[in-house]
Order: C-alpha cells, then structure tokens, then sequence
C-alpha cells in the first residue's frame, strides 16, 4: 500500500503539466463541462429529462428493454424502433472505486473521489457518483437519482444513498 501512494505521487508531478494548472479553486463549472458528452439530437432527450429532474431512458419499442448510454438498435433485439421513457432513478450499487490517481486535471480539487457504478432497477447500469457517499460503502446499497444543476448550461445525475426512513 505504502509503495502504490508513492506511486501517485510520482506520477502526479510527472503529469502536472503548466497548462494544466487551474490554480486552488473549487472545480469550476466551466472546466467540468469540457467532460460532459457533447449535446447532439440523439442524446438531447436524456439532458433535457436531467434538466426537469427526470432520468429518461430509451426504451425498445418491440421488447421493452431499456437501454444506457442512447443507441440507435436496441442491443437486445435490435429494432430500431424506440420510445423516451421516465425511469424511477432507483438502483443499487454495483462497484464503485475511490480515485487517487490524476486522470483529469478537471478534478484536481475535489480528488479522491468517488466513482460509483450504479445497477439501475429498470437494467442498465450508469457510471457516476455519490452525494454525501458514507465512508463505509456496500454491494447492493439502494440508490436514488439526484439532479445537480448548475453545471454550465446543465443539470447533472448523480445519486444518493437511499435511507429508508426517508424513502417512507
Ligand atoms: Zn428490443
């Protein structure tokens, strides 16, 4: 454990390049955006949905099968035809991973962080992350869709730990 924290270290300055530097702030709006998937017809109904609090997924209109990220055949029984559908933002935790290592200058300020897969109840599975995450995390945690705006123009998902005295 000791030699892999020298590791990022090392490899930290080797990739600190000068043009890369942002300097101390918080992570900007602005530079998160450079991150984000650009907005094209295909996936404009997901980032609107996002922007009125709705996780909208493809939906195959021949099988039902939901589908993540949007794609033009479904993958389970490749019809082309599809319809935009709301889903319950419900999952579970499916793996998740703390982040050390400096893969984007863009999260130098809020580095670890926290990667989370989540296993949505309706299929798919999503790559994101936890609001508020515990420190102690566990397979199968019930998760909910939360919507943060403010990202640019756009609202962005993550989840939260769903409490279940708080989902009464
Ligand atoms: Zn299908």
């Amino acid at each position: 454990m000791r030699d892999g924290a020298v590791h990022v270290r090392v490899a930290d300055r080797h990739l600190a390049h000068p043009h890369q530097r942002r300097g101390g702030r918080a992570m900007s709006a602005e530079s998160y955006e450079r991150l984000l998937p650009e907005i094209v017809p295909a996936n404009r109904p997901y980032w609107d949905g996002l922007a009125e609090n709705e996780l909208r997924l493809q939906s195959c209109d021949a099988c039902g099968e939901y589908r993540f990220p949007d794609s033009e055949v479904c993958p389970r029984c490749l019809s082309g035809s599809f319809s935009w559908r709301e889903v319950s933002g419900k999952g579970r935790l499916w793996s998740w991973i703390r982040m050390h290592q400096r893969y984007f200058s863009e999260f130098d300020e809020v580095r670890p962080y926290l990667v989370a897969y989540i296993k949505l109840d309706e299929g798919p599975a999503v790559i994101s992350t936890l609001v508020e995450a515990p420190e102690e995390l566990a397979l199968d945690l019930p998760v909910r869709a939360v919507f943060q705006p403010g990202f640019s123009e756009r609202t962005i998902l993550k989840f939260a730990v769903e409490h279940p005295e708080a989902a009464k």
